[in-house]
């Protein structure tokens, strides 16, 4: 018998931090690995950030903060969800935790009961249907493959329903897939959920800012749902500040009690010189986003163009985040002298050990026969990482 609680046993670790640890163990090991499998920006966080939190030292920032954050952030987070997304929101509604995906976390924990459904569209983030287990409930997977790119239907999200729907997860820009909701897709997604007044929606909008449409669209922007939103955000991408965990939820005054209250007997409030250097983010210049965002719709038409040119590789031309989710199933049965190619997944270790190149099999997103490439990484890289996948894959017979 396990001294681990079942609860942990039955856990799956995080496969993008477990691939990532892998590339830089053998980084370590001395060979030359492009690392594509973590989704983290590869800047370093902007100037201004750092000075705050330089600051916020010799100001002796140094004791326990208030649970939910200190009123100042939470008052920059909501001139942000003011002035980016036009809603208004009372400090009261916000909670700031160690990163979006504590409060991710944190709001699955504080709504679901066991047996509960949540429904979950995939390919969705690894960590999504682990913390509904976690919380007891029940994952209700809703799949969209490349052919819909990446999206569930109004109709699909209508059959998911049942009398035990609890939450829906829904993520936009997404992760793995890059795909974002357009206004008519929430549109049509809210409508449903209307006729469904006991679901609540958590919007993980952490990629908000990488896109490369004209405008990025909340299902909080309509007002029969508005109610039942929390939003959940952060600043890891947007301000490339994934290492100093601040991320936030934004919701209904009940839902933002419950998290405080569990993070009171957790974690207490976040570490105190990260929340000012969230807060320079937040009211300091935008224009360092936008400068990233650009870097990033540069090498999203690099890696799509080099990508198509792979035989057996079905892509699509993702609209934000940094991630390429190509269908490549076509690999697996193929052979290169004994080495057989039994799975996506045999792909992906072919991919790293033969071509040094760190990726994640979809499966890992609920989303076998696809593989996730992050090009948050330099230009030369993709560029490199992309003739290494070519070279290696052309091996397979
Ligand atoms: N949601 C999604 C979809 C993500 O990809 C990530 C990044 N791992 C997070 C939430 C969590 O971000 P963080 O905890 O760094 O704010
Ligand atoms: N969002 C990143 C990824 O998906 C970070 C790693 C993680 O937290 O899972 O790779």
């Amino acid at each position: 018998m396990s001294i681990i609680s079942n609860r942990v046993e039955s856990l799956a670790p995080s496969a993008t931090l477990a691939m990532s640890q892998k590339s830089a163990e053998l980084k370590a090991a001395g060979v030359d690995v492009i690392n594509m499998s973590v989704g983290e920006p590869d800047f370093d966080t902007p100037d201004h950030i750092k000075e705050a939190a330089k600051r916020a030292i010799d100001e002796n920032y140094s004791r326990y903060s208030p649970v939910p954050g200190y009123l100042s952030l939470r008052k920059a987070v909501c001139d942000k969800l003011s002035r980016e997304n036009g809603i208004d929101f009372a400090p009261e509604q916000i909670v700031v935790g160690n990163g979006a995906k504590h409060e991710l976390c944190n709001a699955v924990m504080a709504l679901v009961n066991p047996g509960d459904e949540v429904i979950i569209p995939v390919p969705a983030w690894v960590s999504y249907v682990e913390m509904v287990k976690l919380a007891e409930g029940v994952p209700v997977t809703v799949s969209a493959g490349i052919e819909s790119d990446f999206k569930i239907s109004a109709a699909q999200l209508e059959a998911a329903i049942t009398e035990r729907s609890k939450v829906l997860m829904l993520n936009s820009p997404s992760n793995p897939t890059g795909s974002i909701y357009t206004y008519e897709e929430l549109k049509a997604l809210a409508e449903v959920l209307a006729r469904h007044p006991e679901i609540i929606i958590l919007a993980d909008e952490i990629y908000e800012h990488i896109n490369f449409v004209e405008r990025v669209h909340s299902i909080s922007e309509f007002e029969a749902i508005r109610d039942r939103v929390v939003i959940i955000n952060g600043v890891s991408k947007a301000y490339a500040m994934t290492g100093w965990r601040i991320g936030y939820m934004a919701g209904p005054p009940a839902i933002a009690k419950a998290v405080t209250k569990l993070q009171g007997q957790y974690t207490s409030g976040v570490s105190s010189i990260a929340q000012k250097a969230a807060e320079a983010a937040y009211n300091g210049s935008q224009q360092c986003v936008e400068d990233m965002r650009r870097a990033f719709e540069r090498r999203r038409d690099i890696i799509v163009e080099l990508a198509q040119q792979i035989p057996g590789w079905r892509v699509n031309r993702p609209d934000g985040a940094f991630y390429l989710f190509p269908e490549v199933s076509g690999y697996v049965g193929k052979r290169c002298g004994d080495r057989v190619i039994e799975s996506v997944n045999d792909y992906v270790m072919y991919l790293l050990e033969e071509a040094h190149v760190a990726c994640v099999d979809g499966a890992a997103f609920c989303a076998p026969g696809y593989m996730r490439l992050s090009y948050a990484t330099s230009d030369d890289n993709i560029r490199e990482a992309m003739r290494r996948i070519r070279e290696a894959s052309a091996k397979l017979q």
